[in-house]
Parts: C-alpha cells; sequence; structure tokens
C-alpha cells in the first residue's frame, strides 16, 4: 500500500500527491507541492498573492502545465 499524502497546488487549485509533486519549495517553513514548474515558479515570485486567497473554488481549466 502507498502511503501518499493529497495537498493543494497553491497556485492553481488542483490536488497534488506529494510522492508525485512536479515541484515543491518552502516558505515559512511550510511545504509546498506543486503540478509543474510553471506553478512552482509563479509561486517563488509572490507566495503571498497564493496564500493570502483561502482555498475556495479551484480555477476550472488548469492551465498552468498543459
Ligand atoms: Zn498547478
Amino acid at each position: 500500500m502507498t502511503n501518499t499524502t493529497a495537498v493543494k497546488d497553491p497556485v492553481c487549485g488542483m490536488d497534488v500527491e506529494t510522492a508525485t509533486a512536479a515541484g515543491r519549495t518552502e516558505y515559512k517553513g511550510q511545504t509546498y507541492y506543486f503540478c509543474g514548474s510553471k506553478c512552482k515558479e509563479k509561486f517563488a515570485l509572490n507566495p503571498a498573492q497564493y496564500l493570502g486567497k483561502s482555498a475556495g473554488t479551484p480555477k476550472s481549466g488548469h492551465g498552468c502545465c498543459g
């Protein structure tokens, strides 16, 4: 049995498994996971922008790494 943890990509809002995340970064002691390098780069540019929003409705489309 694999034991993975699903977390939300803070940039695009999609679910990402920590074991298979394409990117990760640490910010203020917390580790964030991303679906792709594009989202990681966006987050790195302005983390507060993505963390300031409450996690609500994920964007439909997820055009960040397609
Ligand atoms: Zn993403």
